[in-house]
């Protein structure tokens, strides 16, 4: 049996359901196998057990690790010359981009994460050429990726059947084009037309061949409305039922897709979804910007989660989603940093501070998110959108032993009142470079802020390395592919928001 003591000046376990702060002054938490036995009085544990090591002490302050509960990649879109555009030309954009092996994209973005606290990150893998072989293959690089840092990861392969380019039917839209971009677009897509008994058998085996390792879970995501036949989101639930497995699933991101389901349905997708049963404990909808009070209230009644992409809802121009009505019905809302967060990168405490200042309307009384909610949406509600659920996001004993260390001095130096909270410190001043340890499943795998399992200078420069050359004539082809079809893009979306309703949720009432 493997054992150890973690110290802290202050141990956060996290945030109880009225909001308050639960933490432990001078605390420790020892850790058996992985998981965490108990969290006491530092002094009284170590008196108890002088033979175990400690790691710690009295000048860091220790915290569950966080949960990046949406990502997708590692350079950023914008490193890889797609700027920011609104959601609906930045995807077509974005097929211009430059390829990236796997295994070095997911090593820059992982140690982004683990540097800002982030153990557990929620992976939604876009597009795979291919079969489910070729799927299965993507999957086992990335996880090996996170696996070989020491990451905890969940994991979903991205399914669509449907409206591959823009809101419509390929065909049709492809039959606007002239005739060369036409073909050059189809045989672009064509590789990724994975159908969905292709999808759910590259799931199933994904679900086995990580069944030995609780270290990664095998969610579902079907990956919007628009791009999901019903055929698809029946199938999918039944799946998830019948592996009690999660899902993510984007809805409602901009005002485009609330347009396309009022097209199509009548009215909002979540009727569609609740038609499916795919509103439960099981589904976490990701963005939910354009949700209407009728949408908010089958949310809450069902206990489906939602998370909050709130980086990539200002980059993209996709609005401002009405987290202060999510959180006042109880709503259990994760956070997670998208593409890339406000910096261009992926930095968790950033994102936290960015939630917390992005939704406080004027008026005194008019509600904002508290620092120790937002760090409740970063750990534990983060947790319940991945497929590990209730093994993490607390420091509390029988769940998994993931945890930060974060040096005091970083959120207290020269200077910080007694009387200021440490929670609210952390979430206020907390930044990348006061995270010293880093803890997941009991195993320390960033230790004086180097990664102890991979030389993180090599694997740059690697990837530095991989760069420097010119785009490949295939990459330069695609992306003069892409810029061309944004433009036909803008055309076909042009006069889509006549008739929505456009403003701010808080002043809208929206009921469709
Ligand atoms: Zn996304």
């Amino acid at each position: 049996m493997t054992t150890k003591i973690v110290r802290g000046c202050t141990v956060i376990c996290g945030v109880d359901d009225e909001g308050n702060v639960e933490e432990i002054t001078n605390g420790a938490i020892l850790i058996e196998d992985g998981t965490i036995k108990t969290i006491a009085d530092a002094d009284e544990l170590i008196r108890a057990m002088p033979e175990i090591e400690v790691t710690g002490g009295d000048e860091f302050i220790v915290f569950p690790g966080l949960i990046n509960a949406h990502h997708h990649v590692g350079l950023t879109p914008f490193q890889l010359g797609a700027p920011d555009m609104p959601l609906e030309l930045w995807i077509t954009e974005r097929m211009g981009a430059r390829a990236v092996p796997w295994r070095l994209d997911t090593f820059y973005s992982a140690f982004e994460l683990v540097r800002s606290g982030v153990t557990t990150v929620q992976h939604l893998h876009n597009r795979v050429a291919g079969g489910p072989d070729e799927v299965c293959e993507a999957a086992k690089q990335v996880i090996g990726t996170y696996r070989d840092l020491g990451m905890r990861v969940s994991y979903s392969y991205c399914m669509r059947d449907r409206n591959r380019i823009v809101y419509g039917d390929d065909d049709e839209f492809l039959a606007t084009l002239p005739a060369d971009l036409a073909t050059e677009l189809d045989a672009a897509i064509t590789p990724f037309k994975l159908n969905i008994d292709g999808n759910i058998e590259a799931f199933e085996r994904m679900r086995q061949n990580y069944a030995g390792d609780d270290g990664v879970a095998i969610q579902l995501a079907p990956i919007n409305f628009h791009w999901c036949s019903d055929l698809a989101l029946e199938r999918i639930s039944d799946v998830a039922q019948r592996h009690d497995a999660s899902i993510h699933m984007h809805l409602l991101e901009t005002p485009y897709q609330r347009a396309f389901a009022r097209r199509e349905t009548g009215g909002s997708p979540l009727l569609t979804l609740e038609r499916f049963g795919l509103l439960n404990s099981r589904m976490t909808l990701g963005h939910g910007v354009w949700t209407s009070e009728n949408d908010l209230d089958a949310i809450a009644a069902s206990d489906t989660r939602v998370c909050h992409n709130c980086s990539s809802n200002m980059r993209l121009k996709s609005g401002t989603a009405p987290v202060n009505d999510m959180l006042s019905r109880g709503i259990k809302v994760a956070i997670g940093i998208d593409e890339a967060g406000i910096n261009d990168d992926r930095d968790m405490f950033a994102e936290m501070r960015l939630v917390l200042n992005s939704h406080r309307p004027p008026g005194h009384s008019a509600p904002a998110p508290s620092p120790a909610q937002v760090f409740k949406m970063a750990s534990e509600y983060g947790a319940l959108s991945t497929g590990f659920g209730a093994r993490i996001g607390r420091l509390e004993p029988g769940r998994a032993a993931d945890m930060v260390l974060l040096k005091k001095s970083q959120i207290s130096s020269p200077y910080l009142d007694p009387s200021v909270s440490i929670l609210d410190a952390v979430i206020m001043r907390g930044k990348p470079e006061g995270v010293d340890t880093v803890l997941v499943g009991g195993e320390i795998i960033l230790s004086g802020g180097r990664f102890t399992r991979i030389d993180e200078g090599a694997v740059l420069a690697e990837l530095t390395e991989t760069l420097a050359g010119p785009r490949t004539e295939d990459e330069e082809r695609r992306r003069k592919m892409a810029q061309r079809t944004v433009t036909h893009a803008e055309q076909f979306y042009d006069g889509w928001l006549d008739d929505e309703p456009m403003e701010p949720y808080e002043y809208r009432n929206s009921r469709i």
